[in-house]
């Protein structure tokens, strides 16, 4: 890739030098740093840069300029680059300017002059603005790609993994690329197993699940320790909130992640009441954040790994991994989540990764680019999924069940869904049946009020409903409610009694189960709230009761 440019513009020239001077000196070795002493000169560069194909990381406008203010200029450069991160440099009376310019431009951020000294006012907003384009743009391609079907549930499932990984790969449709096509074909002759995955050093893997991708790709799944003061069971926001807290307190921090970290936030497509984020985020964005958080830490992650098992042998609390090797640790939290409740209709399970997925809408949604799709579900996922088909699918139908939209779902995104043009919203109504020989074609539904049925085309079905609690590594280790969630802190006193088995002078911590040092965050737990936020509170609120509970092994 030719190497990218950030273009600063400014009419004044004192302030356009010093601005160049300083970005100069931090980001000339990955950058090409222009200027530009117009809005129209700026202009004129970014068409070339565009004929060249060269990409722009960033701008950095003023915007009290003559003729064309900054925010004007930002927005006709987007219309080339959409994706370059966009700051103004404004003075205190532009403030309000800047502030509409987030919403109508998509403004990333204004900085106030003067901004001396840089290393405090400039480079640390810029670094992050940099870290995320970097990790968002797309370069010309020469790793990893993924030949398949859409109709494939196994190509899904390696997209879905490695996506949430965040390892970039390309992926080959052989129904549209004879070339590839006659490639997979001649390698896979006799049963046409897909998807068939190429690396950069020429091997190829067949049909492989997480664990033959781990290994290929070279992921860490080993532990370096027999024994830590804190292992995390799950990668999710609770499970990074604990390690972030966890190791910046000074604990020998371990994380065990099954498959991807960021849990279920990481496959959302936009987070938008999570705090300090007013243009909303996406979930792979938090967990990308969060997880390089914890590294810098010093947190060990292992991932993909599973914990298998638990089992306590006091002082220790011991967990057992997916290949049989044991760790220890004084402390452990179960931070494991919940999945998607499947739901149980003739043809879903045949059909699941053939146009009928769980979740899914940001690996998926790019390929029903302007056609139909339905997403059966009410809660904040449907919607958030259901604003995200609406950029690619020509017609979103929401299929919900309650009477009103409003009743599992927060304001914000029943406003956003009800003035989106292309998403229509059927209440009381869900999926009787879904018909298709080789992948989805049409589905059933069915009007809960007086049970009559009408059939339906359907490109593909998105299913966002309920929430099953991972929580098998405990069975009878730690109580759990009659649907598999754990008990944490009073839940656990009845009639005025501490836990069977329990041994200490005092009652469990909020957040500590039926077994001490054993504890639980987010969404495994009994009551959780289900939220981003409140995940990452309950993780780092554990990490203060793990202080508390080491004083007394
Ligand atoms: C599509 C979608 C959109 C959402 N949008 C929002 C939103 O906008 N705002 C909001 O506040 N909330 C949102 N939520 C809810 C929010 O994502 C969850 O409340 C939150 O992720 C819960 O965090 P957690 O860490 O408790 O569990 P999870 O996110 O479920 O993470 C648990 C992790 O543990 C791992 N794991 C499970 N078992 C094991 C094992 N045995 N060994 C090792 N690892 C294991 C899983 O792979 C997973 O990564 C959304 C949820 C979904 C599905």
């Amino acid at each position: 890739m030719a190497e990218p440019v950030i273009l600063t513009v400014d009419d004044e020239p004192q302030v356009l030098n010093a601005v160049n001077r300083d970005l100069r000196q931090h980001y000339r070795s990955n950058y090409r740093i222009m200027k530009a002493g117009s809005g129209a000169e700026a202009l004129e560069a970014v068409r070339q840069l565009k004929q060249r194909n060269t990409p722009i990381a960033l701008f950095l406008v003023d915007q009290r300029m003559p003729n064309i203010s900054g925010t004007e200029f930002l927005a006709e450069a987007r219309k080339y680059y959409p994706e370059a991160r966009k700051v103004l440099l404004t003075a205190y009376a532009d403030t309000e300017a800047a502030i509409a310019s987030i919403n109508t431009i998509g403004l990333d951020y204004y900085l106030m002059k003067p901004w001396d000294p840089p290393e405090q006012n400039l480079y640390p907003i810029l670094d992050d603005l940099l870290d995320d384009w970097a990790a968002t743009v797309s370069v010309p391609y020469d790793g990893i790609r993924v030949a398949g079907t859409l109709w494939s549930a196994a190509s899904h499932s390696v997209k879905d993994f490695l996506a949430r990984n965040r390892i970039p790969y390309q992926w080959l449709d052989i129904e549209n690329d004879a070339e590839i096509r006659t490639l997979v074909t001649t390698m896979n002759q006799e049963d046409r197993r897909l998807p068939v995955v190429f690396f950069p050093d020429g091997s190829v893997l067949i049909e492989p699940d997480n664990w033959a991708l781990a290994g290929k790709i070279g992921m860490n799944t080993q532990a370096t320790q027999p024994f830590y003061d804190l292992i995390i069971v799950g990668g999710g926001p609770a499970g990074l909130g604990a390690a972030v807290y966890g190791a910046s307190e000074g604990l020998r921090t371990l994380m065990v992640e099954k498959a991807a970290t960021g849990g279920q936030a990481g496959t959302s497509s936009k987070i938008e009441n999570y705090l300090g984020f007013p243009k909303g985020l996406s979930g792979a964005d938090l967990a990308r954040r969060a997880e390089a958080q914890a590294r810098r830490f010093g947190v060990e992650i292992l991932a993909p790994q599973e914990v298998v098992r638990v089992r306590v042998e006091d002082p220790y609390r011991i967990v057992q991994l997916r290949d049989g090797t044991e760790l220890n640790c004084h402390a452990l939290l179960i931070a494991s989540g919940a999945t998607v409740q499947k739901i149980q209709v003739p043809g879903v399970e045949r059909l699941t990764g053939a146009g009928i997925y769980y979740g899914a809408a940001v690996t998926e949604a790019t390929h029903y680019c302007g056609q139909h799709v339905y997403i059966v579900g009410g809660a904040n996922s449907a919607g958030q999924g259901a604003m995200f088909f609406a950029r690619y699918a020509s017609q979103v139908t929401m299929l919900v069940r309650a009477s009103l939209l409003e009743k599992e779902m927060s304001r914000y995104l029943v406003d956003q869904i009800y003035s989106q043009d292309n998403i229509d919203v059927r209440l009381r109504t869900a999926v009787a049946e879904v018909h298709g020989t080789d992948r989805l074609e049409a589905i059933t539904i069915q009007h809960t009020d007086t049970g009559q049925t009408e059939t339906a085309a359907a490109a593909a079905l998105f299913i966002f409903i309920g929430a099953v609690p991972h929580t098998d590594l405990v069975a009878g280790v730690v109580e759990r409610n009659h649907a598999g969630f754990i008990l944490t802190g009073t839940d656990l006193i009845r009639n005025g009694q501490r836990p069977k088995g329990w041994t200490l002078k005092r009652d469990p911590f909020i957040l500590e189960t039926s077994v001490p040092g054993i504890f639980a965050a987010g969404d495994v737990r009994q009551g959780a709230v289900r939220r981003v936020a409140s995940a990452v509170g309950e993780g780092a609120i554990t990490v203060g009761l793990v202080h508390q509970y080491l004083k007394t092994v």
